[in-house]
């Protein structure tokens, strides 16, 4: 099972061996897709987190106990198929996967289930085919 999350640290937390914790002690597979982190300031990571149901829940229940801001697929993007020419430029951008080349066409599709919104897409398309939805998913922001 894998959740793509998204985790705001305050800037006590930064210093925190959080990541680490949650890899040792809770046995999840840490993914990290994109991280800006200051020493004593807040930081905000982009993450696939891999792991069976239980233990993915556990470790969870450890960010948030701890004080770390865990909010799940917070945003996401509108891919216009009509305006993608399948040129491929934002596939290599894409970490998670979201965007791929599909083998029997070679057209660039998009699987919005991997899509963690870190936007890497958006100035690699010189078509515009990728923007930043207006709306979030399930209301959050
Ligand atoms: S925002 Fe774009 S680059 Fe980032 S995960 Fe989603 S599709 Fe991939
Ligand atoms: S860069 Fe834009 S036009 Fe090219 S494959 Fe990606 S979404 Fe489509």
């Amino acid at each position: 099972m894998q959740k793509n999350i998204f985790l705001h640290f305050s800037r006590e937390l930064v210093d925190q061996p959080i990541m680490s914790t949650l890899i040792r002690k809770y046995d999840v597979e840490v993914n990290i897709l994109q991280a800006t982190i200051t020493p004593n300031e807040e930081g905000t990571m982009f993450v696939q987190l891999r792991g069976n149901e239980e233990k993915l829940e556990h470790a969870l229940g450890y960010l948030v106990a701890n004080g770390v801001d865990v909010m799940v697929k917070p945003r996401r993007i509108h891919f216009h198929e009509d305006l993608c020419t399948s040129c491929g430029a934002c596939v290599a951008h894409c970490l998670p996967g979201a965007l791929y080349v599909e083998e029997d066409t070679r057209k660039v599709l998009y699987d919005e289930d991997l899509c963690i919104a870190c936007e890497l897409c958006i100035p690699a398309c010189p078509f515009r085919a990728v923007e930043m939805a207006k709306t979030s998913v399930g209301g959050e922001v």
